[in-house]
């Protein structure tokens, strides 16, 4: 049997945005490479053997699947959401780099529908025009480039998607984000903090800048940003797709 490496998306939360060509993948592979609760997400099949390990080991775990791979194994490596946006596409890349050997493998990205896209849609179209994503999670770069980025994207006037925006281990970071908003953005700027989208917690709030606090986001949050034109429609928030 020879071996290949498929990174999978599994979408947002529910099994209604797992693509068609995911939910196949995942039915041919031998072996389930993830993070735990992930690869919990994806029933138990005879001859299927699944590898949950934790949250940050993601470079491990790329190269475990490269190593099932190389043995034969026909592997899905998953990740939430989309792979290749702040997710598994990545690890596995940097494995076959110091790796080489590692690229007569048969590796494919197979993409999935991104948080930022599904809490986008629950409230309307905020992302219609120009915006930018942020991974504001300083675990793997300078929080000193966060705070760069951020400010330039706000004077850009882009709109905005935070993903990891706030954890216990990194409570003031999102505040000082805020923060840097309230300086280049007017107080009404639309803030959607979109929770669990597509789960049953999931809690989607819009509110001005002026209202928006730190709390409102935790690890399970996605923080949309408008830009200075976002607006409200009766229940909508939408970005229009032009700029007067
Ligand atoms: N690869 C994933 C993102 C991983 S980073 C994707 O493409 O969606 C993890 C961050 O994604 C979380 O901290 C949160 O900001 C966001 N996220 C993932 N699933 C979410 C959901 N169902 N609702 C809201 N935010 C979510």
């Amino acid at each position: 049997m020879s071996g290949w490496v498929r990174i999978v998306g599994l979408g947002p939360g529910c099994d209604g945005m797992i693509t068609p060509e995911a939910q196949a993948i995942m039915a041919q592979a031998t072996d389930i490479v993830g993070y735990g609760p992930y690869v919990d997400r994806i029933p138990d099949s005879p001859g299927q053997r699944k590898h949950a390990s934790d949250n940050r080991v993601e470079r491990e775990r790329a190269d475990h699947a490269l190593e099932l791979a190389r043995g034969g194994g026909q592997v899905a490596v998953v990740s939430s959401g989309d792979p290749g946006v702040f997710a598994m596409a990545s690890a596995v890349f940097e494995a076959v780099e110091a790796d080489p050997a590692a690229l007569d493998l048969d590796i494919a990205v197979i993409p999935g529908i991104t948080a930022m896209l599904a809490a986008a849609a629950r409230v309307g179209a905020p992302l219609g025009h120009d915006f930018c994503a942020l991974n504001l999670s300083d675990n793997l770069k300078p929080w000193s480039l966060v705070e760069r980025r951020l400010r330039l994207a706000a004077e850009a006037d882009l709109a905005m998607a935070f993903y990891n925006p706030r954890s216990r281990a990194r409570p003031d970071g999102f505040a000082r984000a805020l923060a840097i908003l309230s300086e280049v953005c007017a107080d009404d700027r639309l803030v959607i903090f979109a929770r669990a989208v597509t789960t049953p917690e999931e809690e989607i709030r819009v509110v001005p800048l002026s209202q928006a606090r730190p709390e409102m986001a935790d690890m399970r949050t996605m923080v949309l940003v408008g830009a200075s034109t976002t607006r409200q429609v009766g229940r909508f928030v939408y970005t229009p797709r032009s700029v007067p």
